[in-house]
């Protein structure tokens, strides 16, 4: 005759405890196999298959408007903001085609003031066209020669020899003198241009871009209200041959300022390996993985920081602006990555939006003309695409 369990009140809690102490566990996901990410409310499982990067098609879920309180047309005056544009006078019908995108989608219900930038003075024609786009203020800068200028310290000749070895490479715009110009002003120069100086927050617009949803809130507003910093839409990697020692000389800048390292950095991010290993190496251990800064929506404050300035005169003085082909997009992902704190960065997961040859379609019945889902329209382009390394790295809990 088997033994009566005898139920002393001291086993009875332990058994409780014990119960709880495995409920708990489940609550916190710890049996969970796929990584999960929390995303605003939302929990969102990633699937990993051995081999291959993590599935994207989760992140669909996310449609909708940020949470939180958000001011539509009309309910809260306009925050320090403006669109800006760099653009050359030859591109005028590829600006209009993305100022009807804009104005249509945000900015008729907003009203923020257009700012054209250029390294030659508008033409009257170019002005005259993008003006009668919106009903806005329009403003047209020239950059000051200061700005634009390949600095003093670069040598013209390693420059030329430089350019037919990334050539050789195949590294795209690399015997252009103009795009690397283009690249330095945007990583260290144009929210020091006198006309920038008044705003505070900008949102990057292109010449060919495409907006395809209807965005019904004050985008400029949500980024002040919940203190955000930068705000993106599309993550991809680089080509490692255009940046070959851009981390290398990274790290010798944050070796000579630790201080700088923000105690929560997206490191982890930057840093990956796991997936395409292979640029992690030929970058000197940098995954390549940036946000695409074709569209940027952020605080020039950040960029105005001194750690950022000094970051950024470091880079300037290494010459890879020139002598290799750095973009703006990974100075300033890098950047973001190790020095701001990576909850103040936003995915806009609600603004569908196209570059060639990449897009961001969310599953929304207020977007238009943009498949949802959909990342790219080339072929064999699927692997470039890195957002999920930012949501397993930046928001995995
Ligand atoms: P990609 O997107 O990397 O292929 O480069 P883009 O040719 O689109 O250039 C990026 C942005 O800088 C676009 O808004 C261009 O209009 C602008 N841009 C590039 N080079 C110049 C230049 O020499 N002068 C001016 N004013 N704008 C430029
Ligand atoms: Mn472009």
């Amino acid at each position: 005759m088997a033994a009566a369990v005898q139920w002393r009140p001291a086993r009875v809690l332990a058994l409780i405890l014990g119960l709880a102490f495995i409920i708990i566990l489940f609550h916190l996901h710890v049996f969970d196999r796929d990584p999960v990410v929390v995303v605003g409310d939302q929990r969102i499982s990633l699937k990993k298959e051995k081999g291959k990067p993590f599935a994207v098609d989760p992140l669909m879920k996310m449609t909708g408007p940020p949470e939180g309180i958000l001011f539509g047309p009309g309910e809260a005056p306009r925050v320090n903001a403006t669109l800006l544009s760099l653009v050359r006078n030859e591109e005028l019908e590829g600006m209009l085609q993305a100022m009807d995108d804009l104005e249509r989608t945000f900015n008729s219900k907003f009203n923020y003031p257009w700012t054209f930038i250029n390294d030659v003075p508008f033409t009257k024609r170019f002005m005259e066209a993008t003006k009668a786009k919106t009903k806005a203020e329009v403003f047209y800068e020239v950059i000051p020669k200061e700005h634009w200028e390949v600095p003093a310290w670069i040598n013209p000749d390693l420059v030329a020899s430089s350019a037919a070895l990334l050539e050789q490479q195949g590294v795209q715009y690399s015997g252009m003198k103009s795009y690397h110009q283009m690249c330095r002003w945007n990583s260290g120069m144009f929210y020091k241009h006198p006309a920038l100086l008044k705003y505070k927050w900008y949102w990057r617009v292109e010449p060919k871009v495409h907006f395809f949803c209807d965005i019904d809130y004050d985008v400029f507003r949500y980024m002040q209200d919940y203190n955000k910093t930068y705000g993106f839409v599309i993550n991809i990697y680089d080509s490692p041959q255009s940046i070959a020692s851009l981390w290398p000389s990274v790290e010798e800048f944050m070796a000579e300022h630790p201080e700088y390292l923000h105690p929560n950095n997206a490191l982890q991010w930057l840093t990956d390996s796991e997936n395409r290993p292979e640029h992690n190496e030929a970058a000197g251990g940098y995954s390549t993985c940036h946000f695409w800064s074709n569209f940027e929506i952020a605080d020039m404050d950040f960029w105005r920081s001194k750690k950022y300035e000094d970051f950024f005169n470091h880079l300037d003085r290494a010459g890879g602006f020139f002598y290799e082909r750095w973009g703006d997009a990974p100075v300033h992902s890098v950047a973001l990555g190790l020095m701001e704190d990576r909850d103040k960065i936003h995915w806009f997961h609600d603004i569908g939006y196209q570059h060639i040859p990449y897009f961001n379609c969310p599953n929304s019945d207020k977007c238009k003309g943009c498949e949802a889902g959909r990342f790219t329209d080339g072929q064999g382009l699927d692997q470039e695409d890195c957002r999920i390394n930012w949501f397993k790295f930046a928001h995995m809990n």
